[in-house]
């Protein structure tokens, strides 16, 4: 299983905390974590394992929605942060609209997130 994660300047320490928080639960359950490049570089630096891609405004997040496109993706979190502008926001949108397009799970803040991991916990594989 594969996740990818992206977090918005704003967000990345709270992606960062909620990371370490499940990373029990994240390698318990075998997934593999992808994430854009400067929010990559964050967890890396927390002592998480993770991919980098690019960074989000340089098409991390369009290199993400490939991934989901061709099915190589199972969930997505996304901690956006809706006080701010962001330069690559098509390249976001593209991103959801891809997720729903393919009915992957998204979670786009931190109480969604956590669902979709107690969504995983309750999972009887
Ligand atoms: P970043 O990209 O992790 O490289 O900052 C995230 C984004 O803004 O989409």
């Amino acid at each position: 299983m594969k996740l990818a994660v992206i977090a918005h300047d704003g967000k990345k320490a709270e992606m960062v905390g909620f990371l370490n928080k499940h990373i029990d639960l994240l390698n318990q359950k075998n997934i593999q974590i992808i994430a854009t490049g400067t929010t990559g570089k964050h967890a890396e630096a927390a002592g998480l394992k993770v991919e980098r891609l690019l960074s989000g405004p340089l098409g991390g997040d369009a290199q993400i929605a490939a991934q989901v496109a061709e099915k190589q993706v199972d969930l997505v979190i996304f901690f956006r942060d809706p006080l701010d502008k962001h330069p690559h926001e098509p390249d976001v949108q593209m991103l959801m609209r891809v997720c729903d397009v393919h009915n992957v799970p998204l979670a786009t803040n931190p109480a969604t997130a956590t669902l979709m991991v107690k969504g995983m916990m309750s999972d009887e594989e």
